[in-house]
């Protein structure tokens, strides 16, 4: 089976098919770092790194880049607005982002590349396109010259006649044609600069992800990806810059992401609703908050409820509770070696789940049918260990594996099982209760007996009398 992914070049899905057998290059257009990182900026760094994960599991070698943008009008007017250098407002939410990062369980990248550590490959790069005659300079600022690239709103799908004036276009009487974009501009009075051929000043917005991705990746990569609301201008003029300077193509597959909403209204500063991974993850595990950001397809709209995150909440702990009883098991040596006709049963299953789970994430990371076959094999474990009789170790066992593998491996999801939740009952705990129990019953102390077993179903956990003696079971 091989994977698919749906590419914004061609506008459709393609059999994904490496540029060469070493290594897969990924790009990933990072976080500007002026603040904390909400819920839906969480999106594309999750389901880029789930590729990630997903083509290591297909034995792929992936080399993963995603880049800070720590020099813009943003970065700046933090700075100003904190009495801080633009670098100390980077660095700070560079580390927060790292936290952030860390809740979700989003592994790190080969390299992050920051846009004011290459400011001299920048200015290299502008000046190749310069000698190529991509450029104009006016009063120290240098811009892309987009009608001299012939395949400009190839991305976009639009035609440099039609292309409407959207965001991020910055409307400038000295440009030649207003999709002309700056590559180098002039430095403000109390701005931070460079020095440069055109005079102090900065790199542009577009021009360190052509510059950074070259330097890591190569002229040409596999898969550059990022939120739908990059495709035009950004990504668009990064294509322009890069394939005018080599003459190559630049990426070979576009991925994007749609959008998140909170309760259906758009997040935005002025309507109060944004939410950030750093609030959230203080209310709910960072399994949660993953379970949720993967519970649509990446390209489609997810709206953040909080009836939805809760139903996340319960999932994990449908998963949780299960991996518990099961270790639990394990751990009593209460199983038995012996293949009935269940276990058997229970085995053919998790074949076929597995089967359908890489069928989805094969169908351009087809998340929520991946996270469905987790469920499915959770009920019809759950309905093996409540039937009668003792347990399989082999089936046991590889119904662990599964969620090893799928779940945690390539979606990232982390259980419970083994790292209790804050304010839940530990382990030591729940022995040391049903322990008195045991105590309280040889003394013939009913009532103390029948307490404890109250106080344990109030925390979700039932006993069971085995012939092995007490099992506690999460429900
Ligand atoms: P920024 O820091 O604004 O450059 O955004 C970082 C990444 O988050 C980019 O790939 C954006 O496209 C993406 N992004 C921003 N807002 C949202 C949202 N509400 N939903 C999904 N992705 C978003
Ligand atoms: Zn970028």
């Amino acid at each position: 089976m091989s994977l698919k992914l749906y590419n914004t070049l061609s506008r459709r899905k393609e059999t994904f098919v490496p540029l060469n057998d070493k290594q897969v290059g990924i790009y990933v257009c990072g976080p500007t770092v002026y603040n904390f990182f909400h819920i839906g900026n969480a999106r594309p760094f999750l389901i880029f790194e789930v590729l990630r994960r997903y083509l290591e599991f297909k034995k792929y070698k992936v080399k993963y880049v995603t880049n800070f943008t720590d020099i813009d009008d943003k970065v700046i007017n933090k700075a100003n607005e904190m009495g801080l250098l633009f670098s100390e407002v980077a660095d700070k939410y560079i580390r927060e982002y790292f936290q952030d990062a860390d809740c979700l369980n989003i592994g790190r990248a080969d390299v992050y590349p920051r846009a004011t550590e290459h400011i001299s490959d920048i200015i290299k790069f502008i000046q190749g396109l310069e000698r190529k005659g991509y450029t104009y300079a006016v009063d120290g600022d240098v811009f892309f010259d987009v009608n001299q690239f012939k395949d400009y709103g190839k991305l976009s799908k639009q035609n440099l006649d039609e292309i409407k004036v959207g965001a991020r276009i910055e409307l400038d009487e000295r440009k030649r044609n207003p999709y002309d974009f700056v590559l180098w501009k002039k430095a403000k009075a109390g701005e931070p600069f460079w020095n440069s051929p055109w005079g102090e000043g900065r790199p542009g917005w577009h021009i360190e992800c052509s510059v950074m991705s070259e330097k890591y990746l190569g002229e040409s990569f596999d898969i550059h990806a990022g939120g739908s609301d990059l495709v035009f201008p950004h990504h668009e003029n990064e294509i322009a810059q890069s394939e005018a300077l080599s003459g190559k193509q630049f990426a070979k597959y576009w991925l994007h992401n749609g959008f998140l909403k909170i309760e259906n209204q758009k997040m935005s500063k002025s309507l109060g609703n944004i939410l950030t991974v750093r609030d959230l993850c203080k209310r709910y595990q960072g399994s949660v908050i993953r379970h949720f950001l993967l519970s649509a397809h990446y390209r489609s709209p997810l709206n953040y409820s909080i009836e939805q995150i809760e139903q996340s909440k319960n999932s994990m702990e449908t998963l949780n509770n299960l991996i518990y009883n099961i270790h639990f098991l394990l751990q009593q040596n209460d199983f038995s070696l012996e293949i009935d006709s269940e276990s058997e049963g229970l085995l053919l299953k998790n074949e076929e789940i597995i089967k359908n789970f890489i069928q989805a994430m094969d169908d351009d990371l087809n998340t929520p049918v991946a996270l469905s076959t987790l469920f499915l094999l959770a009920k019809e474990t759950n309905r093996y260990l409540s039937s009668k009789g003792l347990k399989n170790k082999d089936v046991l066992q590889s119904v662990l594996d599964f969620y090893d593998q799928y779940g945690d491996g390539v979606l990232g999801l982390k259980y419970l099982s083994e790292t209790q939740e804050q304010g839940q009952i530990s382990e030591k705990e729940i022995q040391e209760m049903i322990r008195k129990r045991e105590v309280a019953r040889e003394n013939k102390d009913w009532k103390t007996a029948d307490e404890i077993r109250q106080q344990l179903k109030e925390k979700g956990i039932i006993l069971e009398d085995t012939a092995k003696g007490v099992r506690p079971k999460k429900v």
